[in-house]
């Protein structure tokens, strides 16, 4: 990992973790640069996957959390390196992917993707347009659509409704393990629960439009209980549309979750 990237986290840690919000400001210039009027965004790949039936995804660089688990830390904790694309160069790489191949779905994955927002939104209408039987999946941590930093509405409206579902991966039951697992401030983990009530204030459906999932067998399970309330009184629905997230143990989550004193109950081994 090059020591500027460190530097970018290592320079908005506090006590008690490093602001996600911060981050995200810190990186964006570096993997979503504008030239010219278009921002552009930086890709380590783009790879078709079995994975929702058939898919084709762009690996994009940089995340503003440090998850213990994150399977795509080489590209998710940096902020150099890759390739930077315009959204139609993207479009054409994801479009060139698919040919010959099932897919359903077409999604950014890899870093976090709303970093870059106006790349995605136009990378995601551009895509839609292009595939007809194609959904564009935006894998989340939410974070800025919860602190009100990007707004959905504006990314469904240019695509369409009914062409693009949000997930969004919950990454902790309480805040104290959301800080142990990601590195970010504990408080962040309200951010993520926001994004499902910003999801559901622009008059989503929970299922068809937009679904939480939730990393399992870090919390005990009150704690689990306690957030799927909360999750509930976002929208009686949702509890039913979440999608447990079982850990991968790969060696760098298993030595990452040891380092942070996280001892997962249930996982599945790579
Ligand atoms: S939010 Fe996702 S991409 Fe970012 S560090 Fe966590 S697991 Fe990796």
């Amino acid at each position: 990992m090059p020591s500027r990237d460190f530097m970018l986290c290592g320079g908005v840690r506090g006590t008690g973790g490093f602001d996600p919000l911060l981050l995200a400001e810190r990186i964006e210039p570096l993997v979503a640069p504008w030239r010219g009027g278009v921002q552009l965004r930086r890709y380590a790949r783009f790879r078709w996957s079995r994975h929702y039936g058939g898919n084709v995804a762009g690996d994009v660089i940089g995340c503003n959390l440090r998850c213990a688990f994150c399977w795509a830390w080489r590209f998710a904790f940096r902020a150099t390196g890759g390739e930077l694309l315009e959204p139609a160069s993207a479009a054409r790489r994801l479009i060139r992917t698919a040919r010959g191949k099932p897919v359903y779905v077409a999604r950014l994955t890899g870093g976090e993707p709303t970093i870059g927002w106006s790349h995605l939104i136009d990378l995601a209408a551009r895509v839609v347009r292009n595939m007809p039987s194609t959904v564009f999946v935006v894998e989340t941590n939410g974070i800025l659509i919860g602190a009100g930093r990007v707004d959905p509405l504006e990314l469904v409206s240019r695509a369409g409704r009914g062409r693009v579902f949000f997930r969004v991966s919950i990454k902790a039951a309480e805040p104290e393990t959301f800080g142990k697992v990601t590195g970010a401030a504990p408080w962040a983990l309200d951010l993520q629960l926001r994004a499902l009530e910003k999801l559901a204030e622009a008059g989503l459906e929970p299922g068809r439009d937009y679904r939480p999932a939730l990393v399992v067998g870090l919390d005990p399970p009150e704690a689990v209980a306690r957030l799927l309330e909360r999750i509930a009184s976002i929208d009686p629905r949702l509890p039913g549309e979440v999608e447990p997230e079982v850990l991968t143990l790969y060696p760098h989550a298993r030595l990452e979750l040891g380092r942070r004193g996280l001892k997962p109950r249930v996982y599945r081994e790579p």
